[in-house]
């Protein structure tokens, strides 16, 4: 019996949480920790008040990123446990793009319409291997984040697309010299659980993967004033509390630097070739709760999802509160989850319409923060300014 009132009681504090959450109050840390493991029974109200936040923040749309994805090395010196992008050299598919096959990638996409150019790539892989070293010799550079440089001004130099890199790790002067290439920059934080850098655990072997490291390079972008991406990653080993404390972590770096113009949640999807493969994949539900408890600690950011990674019922995570489905190619492959090809984009549309949502081509950076990278000047200041309709979506030809 008293187990039943306490139930009760809980849920009932769950219920007011929610009301608030829409009254512009976010659950504290403690709600959040029980929002984001709550019954299913509770569930349909959770994501019920996250998708009346999305709509206060993004009526009626959803957007996406048409992009080409351009691999430009997948070496890295890390061994993150469930990768499988990552080569070493000799390894069979390692690679290192050059310039010729950069723009050959590039013009395909121009063709299709697309507006971004992601580039990732491994985290310095030249430090660990001196058959990069010699490769970014022949190239003329001296380092990976050199060449991504050159690349990223060839890109936007030299075609009608705005690049987009994830490179890992970045300097406070390498941030500086990106962003003046660039109006966007990646930076997974994917959990603040250290515990994951232990022995047999998902980032062992992963220095580049230490979340404080992670945490100064936003923190370091938002002083610089750069239009951030980052996100969690989720399932690797890490607790739903811990979900709540990198939102959290993410949420006071923006709160203090107002950069933050996208959170990325993705889901971890076991592979047959990776060291995790064993490893138990989120659930539809975790997906819907994590999604759901970022809108509400976070109504006012864009929230992705990519949809090529949960195949049939990805459109409900408009129900859960996201505004966006990150980049979606019509060309090429995810090469980070080759076997889960990208939705048709037709297909992503009338998917998006069925929920209520308008879809919409957005740039690599969002619309409120193209002034925040335009103020770079020079000629990212022309191509945004070039690339973006009134309201800051990607020119779309008619
Ligand atoms: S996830 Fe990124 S940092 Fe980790 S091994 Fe793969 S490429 Fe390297």
């Amino acid at each position: 019996m008293s187990c039943t009132v306490e139930r009760g009681s809980k849920e009932e504090a769950l219920r007011t949480g929610l009301k608030e959450a829409l009254t512009g109050r976010p659950p504290f840390r403690e709600l959040a920790y029980e929002l984001i493991d709550c019954s299913d029974e509770l569930l349909p109200d959770l994501v019920a008040t996250a998708r009346k936040l999305k709509e206060q923040f993004k009526p009626g749309i959803v957007s996406y990123s048409r992009k080409v994805f351009i691999p430009l090395t997948n070496l890295c010196r890390d061994y993150c446990g469930y990768c499988t992008f990552r080569r070493d050299p000799g390894q069979p598919g390692a690679h290192t793009m050059t310039p010729n096959e950069v723009m050959e990638v590039v013009r395909a996409g121009e063709r299709l319409g697309c507006t971004e150019a992601l580039f990732s790539l491994g985290d310095k892989p030249e430090l660990a291997f001196p058959e990069m070293r010699e490769t970014l010799h022949h190239l003329g550079h001296n380092s990976t984040l050199q060449y991504l440089e050159a690349m990223c001004e060839l890109v936007l130099r030299e075609s009608n697309l705005l690049p987009h890199p994830n490179p890992g790790l970045l300097s406070a002067e390498w941030l500086h010299r990106l962003a003046a290439v660039t109006p966007s920059i990646g930076l997974m934080l994917e959990t603040t659980n250290e515990s994951l850098l232990a022995r047999g655990a998902a980032h062992d072997n992963a220095p580049d993967k230490l979340p404080a490291r992670r945490l100064r390079v936003i923190e370091e972008a938002g002083k610089q004033k750069i239009p951030f991406t980052t996100g969690l990653l989720i399932g690797i080993g890490e607790s739903m509390q811990d979900r709540v404390d990198t939102l959290l972590a993410i949420r006071d770096l923006h709160a203090r630097y107002g950069h933050i113009q996208e959170v990325i949640v993705q889901n971890f999807r076991a592979k047959p070739d990776i060291a995790m493969r064993d490893h138990a994949e989120p659930t539809h539900g975790e997906m819907l709760r994590t999604i759901a408890v970022a809108r509400l600690l976070l109504p006012e950011v864009n929230i992705q999802a990519p949809p090529n990674l949960s195949a049939s019922n990805y459109e409900e995570f408009i129900d859960a509160g996201i505004n966006d489905w990150g980049g979606v190619s019509p060309l090429t492959p995810d090469f980070i989850n080759p076997e889960k090809p990208w939705p048709h984009l037709r297909q992503l549309q009338m998917r998006s319409e069925r929920k209520g949502s308008r879809l919409l081509q957005r740039l690599p950076v969002y619309p409120e923060f193209r002034s925040m990278a335009a103020a770079r000047g020079g000629l990212l200041e022309t191509k945004l300014l070039a690339c973006s309709d009134d309201r800051g979506y990607a020119r779309v030809a008619a």
